[in-house]
């Protein structure tokens, strides 16, 4: 198990930035995950992790030790990526047992822990197969088991399941996490995909464009995301945000949608933030999960534009232009499209953002 620290990191590739001044600290023992776009610098904050890139400023620090000049070997890290790096002449025992014969580790020594990490994927069955007539998906989970049997204290895996079909990835999702709960390993894993961040990750670190944006647990990323990206990134559907401008009403601090009308008076405590904020021009957000069907007359009219059937949840599309609402539902609400539909929110699930920054309106 081992701490690592990012200390303003910065990463250039020639006139390029692909990493702008990354803090971040994963705590020992910890499943941090990545997050962010293609292109947004997840795999270059792995890389130089892994020592396989050098940073263009700022430090590495494993349990508080620099690991500028550390070469990849020599940190202790296990590395996965999305290609499996699989020596396809050898059989699936062999490509297990090879990390532990470069480090001289006694025969009976292999022999107990290739067995054990192969009941533990499931390859038991497979152990005498030559590797290279192995489908994606289990010459994926052999990459894993390959890294994973030298016990590195860190393991980072980049992208390790987007190449494999989706009723494996979501067996992986819980593997990987029960892996890492065995060998309280420091975990960093790589993705664009929030649902394996959510699902699996102790805490996320949320990024675009080269900029972390929030360090949270799933459910802090979820509930206060700090602004409009992470608000929209996660979740599936994202947040939904409504255009509009504060305005006062005997009954508090609403928010005046233009032709969808005003909202419900906010929270209190919400409302007296809101009232110190330097604009009027305001983004009103509220999870899709988090909207009820109301009576005619309450709430906010929208007309109903689609009904999706995902399985026992109901996604209903509302609205159009700028004014578009997806809604979540674990039944059918029995809403049609081309009705009209009655939407309430809970004024506790409101989120606020500044329209100009994009920033959460909120305490401290
Ligand atoms: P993806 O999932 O698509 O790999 P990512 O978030 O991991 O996305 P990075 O691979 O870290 O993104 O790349 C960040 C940016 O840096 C991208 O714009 C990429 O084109 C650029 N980049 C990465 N490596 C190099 C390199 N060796 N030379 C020049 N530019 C690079």
């Amino acid at each position: 198990m081992t701490a690592i620290h990012l200390n303003n990191l910065v990463k250039r590739f020639g006139a390029f930035t692909a990493l702008k001044t990354m803090d971040l600290e994963i705590r020992d023992g910890e499943f941090m995950a990545l997050l962010g776009p293609s292109g947004c610098g997840k795999s270059t904050t792995m890389n130089m992790i892994a020592g396989m890139e050098n940073p263009s400023e700022g430090r590495i620090l494993f349990d508080g030790k620099d690991m500028n000049g550390v070469t990849m070997g020599r940190r202790g890290v296990g590395f996965v990526f999305q290609n499996y790096a699989i020596f396809t002449h050898m059989n699936v025992y062999d490509n297990l047992a090879y990390g532990l014969k470069v480090r001289g580790t006694p025969q009976a020594e292999i022999d107990r822990r290739v067995k054990a990490i192969a009941d533990f994927l499931q390859l038991t069955p497979l152990l005498k197969q030559p590797s290279a007539k192995l489908s994606v998906n289990i010459l994926q989970r052999l990459a894993i088991g390959r890294s994973a049997i030298v016990e590195p204290a860190i393991f980072l895996l980049d992208e390790p399941l987007s190449n494999v079909d989706a009723a494996f990835r979501a067996v992986m999702r819980t593997e990987l996490k029960h892996l890492q709960r065995q060998f309280r390993q420091t975990m960093v894993y790589v993705t664009h995909d929030q649902l394996e961040a959510m699902t699996m990750a102790d805490r996320i670190a949320v990024m675009d464009h080269g900029v972390l944006q929030q360090v949270g647990t799933p459910l802090e990323v979820y509930n206060n995301p700090v602004n409009l990206f992470v608000a929209d990134f996660i979740g599936s559907p994202g947040m939904n945000r409504l255009k509009g401008t504060l305005a006062e009403s005997d009954r508090g601090l609403v928010v005046d949608l233009g032709p969808l009308g005003r909202t419900q008076p906010l929270d209190p405590a919400l409302a007296a933030v809101a009232r110190g904020n330097g604009s009027q021009e305001v983004v009103y957000g509220f999870r899709p999960e988090q909207v009820a069907v109301a009576e005619a007359g309450r709430g906010l009219a929208l007309p109903v534009t689609f009904v999706e059937r995902i399985g026992a949840r109901t996604v209903v599309h509302l609205g159009d232009g700028e004014q578009r609402v997806k809604t979540v539902f674990d039944n059918d609400v029995g809403l049609q499209a081309r009705e009209m539909a009655h939407i309430a929110i809970d004024p506790g699930s409101v989120r606020l953002f500044d329209a100009a920054s994009g920033m959460a309106i909120r305490g401290t």
